[in-house]
């Protein structure tokens, strides 16, 4: 008998958005089958995964970690693949019916693009694609009929406005932003922040890049642009509100003046759920807002003379060309060294800011432009590091 569950693949089931996209299909078993599974490093819960969700393959990223992996599931009828290389062709496999981009940071864009060659449809949760090659990569969606699904709590809730409403002109949205750990303080009070305190986000647990980049606006800015992209606006018709009670998870505004905003508590499990079965609803067991817990919902401008990395991002959108994809890796390298404790706070801004003014603008970028231009940039972002 054919099955006709949708077949889906997980890039990242590991980390934040993976283990919570398995959650959902666990809760959902006559729906979904998981067909591939994929972690960089983690291969002790990889193999947990793959032995409970049963994929036809699992991919390691790291190399060093194959026959670990491979000798675990040597009883199970799982094909067992290593590396980057494999990760983009496992996604074109026949049996997927959806890929769910649920990795980290620059290394989501060639399985993305190859996921989209083979007409897989997309829930994508790494905006990072989207920022790096947001033209290219809507494009190719174009041609080959491919849909992409957002998980981004702020991009679902603009889908969701949007559904019943594809055929109208948005004016604007308006995408929420918590404001993260340091809403309302000043340069001079956050220059010395270390990660410990930057780690924790009021409202949303997630991983380590992503929480760091709430904490710096980077986020709302990697947002904007993938806003842009997923909904073919222009830049003047994104706009930022800080909301630092994250219930309303951003707003849509149409031609006529009226505005629709989607609210809950902040979940990802909710947008994982939608983007999987869209057009449908399905019954969840997720907390349900209470108005009696949240007398007062308030609104704010962002601040964006502290943190600079939400002007840097529409500085960015509005050059365009390579520009985002210059902000991304530099950003990615900004991150990964503050987590290390080798730049401070605000010098992460320094360095997307220098990188951007550096690294040679390309108006019309190629596949190969991005691959030069995000080695370019990691190498200049180092340099100034050091
Ligand atoms: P995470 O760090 O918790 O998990 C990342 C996953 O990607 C892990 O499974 C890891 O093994 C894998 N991975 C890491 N580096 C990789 C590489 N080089 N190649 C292949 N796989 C790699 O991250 P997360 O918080 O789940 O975020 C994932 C994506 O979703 C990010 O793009 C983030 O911006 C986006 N997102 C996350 C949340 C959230 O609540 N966590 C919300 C909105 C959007
Ligand atoms: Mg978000």
């Amino acid at each position: 008998m054919v099955s006709t569950k949708k077949r889906i693949a997980i890039l990242g089931s590991t980390g934040s958005i993976g283990t919570q996209a398995l959650e959902v299909i666990a809760a959902h078993a006559h729906a979904f089958e998981v067909e591939v599974l994929t972690a960089q490093h983690n291969a002790k819960l990889l193999i947990e995964q793959a032995i409970r969700y049963q994929p036809n393959a699992v991919v390691i990223g790291n190399e060093q970690l194959y026959g670990e992996v491979k000798e675990a599931l040597s009883g199970q009828d799982i094909k067992v693949y290593a590396g980057e290389n494999a990760l983009a062709s496992v996604v074109q496999m026949d049996t997927i019916d959806l890929v769910l981009t649920a990795l980290v940071g620059y290394a989501g864009l060639k399985p993305t693009i190859k996921a989209i060659e083979a007409g897989k449809n997309i829930a994508l949760a790494n905006k990072e694609t989207l920022v790096v090659a947001g033209e290219l990569v809507t494009q190719l969606a174009r041609e080959k009929g491919v849909n992409i699904y957002p998980i981004d709590s702020e991009h679902s809730a603009i889908f969701q406005c949007m559904v019943g409403e594809f055929h109208n002109k948005i004016e604007k949205i308006i995408l929420t932003a918590s404001g993260g750990p340091f809403l309302g303080r000043k340069k001079n009070e956050i220059q010395s922040v270390r990660k410990e305190q930057a780690l924790k986000h009021p409202n949303w647990s997630m991983g380590a890049k992503i929480t760091i980049d709430s904490a710096s606006l980077m986020n709302k800015g990697l947002e904007v642009i993938e806003a842009k992209w997923l909904f073919g606006l222009k830049p003047g018709q994104v706009e930022v509100v800080v909301h630092p009670q994250s219930i309303i998870h951003s707003l849509v505004q149409f031609e006529d003046g009226s505005i629709k905003a989607q609210l809950g508590l902040p979940d990802m499990r909710l947008p994982i759920q939608f983007a999987l079965t869209y057009p449908d609803r399905y019954p969840s067991a997720f907390p349900r807002f209470d108005f009696a817990q949240y007398p007062t919902l308030t609104f704010g401008k962002p601040d964006t003379e502290t943190f600079r990395n939400l002007a840097l991002a529409y500085e960015a959108l509005h050059r365009g060309g390579n520009m985002p994809c210059i902000l991304n890796a530099a950003n990615e390298v900004a991150v990964a060294e503050f987590l290390k404790d080798r730049v401070g706070f605000l010098e992460m801004s320094d360095i997307v800011e220098q990188c951007l003014a550096k690294i040679h603008y390309i108006k019309s970028p190629s596949y190969e432009d991005y691959v030069n231009t995000d080695k370019e940039t990691r190498l200049k972002a180092i340099e100034l590091v050091k």
